[in-house]
């Protein structure tokens, strides 16, 4: 679903990202993790093409959004209606919600499906309110983000990446920015959509789902990808001295 080789990615001088490689297979729930300022959003942010990479090839659900510096290729990166039909593709999810704070929970919801699908608005609502008892938020439907708790706000933010259908779901620290006690609902959405098949890439914190919803682990430090593997194996009995220093800082 998602294959990336060899991304290079540079602020100025500052080498962010170097010669990454991460897949994701279609189903593959994959969790990035290391410590702050590794470069784990850089990369979602390449991922979906909300950042240019410098160096390297990213294919998108059989699409090639970027191939830069391969001698024996022409560069390639898509740009304008190309690239936003790309990215209706990945559903993100960062920590701060973003909700519209004018619209109900609904209005967040069909906003996309309306404006960018061209679906009515009474078929839009439908599935709106189908997404948001997915979420567990029937009873919040029409409530302004200024009326809903944060984890309320994230789990429709939730909702309205699914309403574009998208084909997977990139999270960034979604649940950082939430009080502890609201952490559990939004990761139990999660844990869900993930048992549901949906693709998904899980920028995150939480050890614990990592463990139990990830299939696999990528673990990040200094811009590479220092470990990969099977989520237990990883986080279990991690190789690399990096991620064991990581792990037993976080853990
Ligand atoms: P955190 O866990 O704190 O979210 P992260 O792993 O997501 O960290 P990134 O946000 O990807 O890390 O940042 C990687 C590096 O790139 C950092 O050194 C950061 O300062 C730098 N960086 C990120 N965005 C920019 C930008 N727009 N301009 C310049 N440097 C940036
Ligand atoms: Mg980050």
């Amino acid at each position: 679903m998602i294959e990336a080789t060899g991304l290079f990615k540079h602020y100025g001088p500052h080498e962010v990202l170097r010669d990454v490689c991460v897949t994701v297979a279609p189903g593959e729930v994959v969790a990035v993790i290391g410590p702050s300022g590794s470069g784990k959003s850089t990369l979602l942010r390449c991922l979906n093409g909300l950042a240019e990479i410098t160096r390297g090839e990213i294919t998108v659900a059989g699409t090639l959004l970027v191939r830069k510096g391969d001698p024996g290729q022409p560069d390639i990166q898509l740009h304008g209606p190309d690239l936003r039909a790309l990215r209706a593709e990945l559903g993100m999810v960062f920590q701060r919600y973003n909700l519209f704070p004018h619209m109900t929970a609904v209005g967040n919801v069909i906003e996309a499906p309306v404006h960018v699908r061209g679906v009515t608005v009474d078929e839009a609502t439908e599935q709106a309110h189908q997404l948001l008892r997915r979420v567990g938020l029937t009873h919040r439907a029409q409530h302004y983000p200024q009326h809903l708790s944060g984890g309320e706000q994230q789990r429709v933010a939730i909702a309205r990446a699914l309403a574009m259908r998208p084909k997977a779901m990139l999270f960034d620290e979604a649940t950082s920015a939430l009080d502890p006690e609201t952490v559990g609902e939004v990761l139990a959405v999660m844990r869900d959509l993930a048992a549901d098949g949906m693709t998904m890439v899980v920028v995150t914190h939480e050890i614990g789902f990592a463990r139990d919803a990830a299939d696999r682990v990528v673990v990040m430090d200094e811009g590479s990808v220092v470990e990969e593997g099977p989520a237990k194996q990883v986080l279990s009995e991690p190789t690399n001295p990096r991620t064991q220093s990581f792990l037993r800082r976080v853990i």
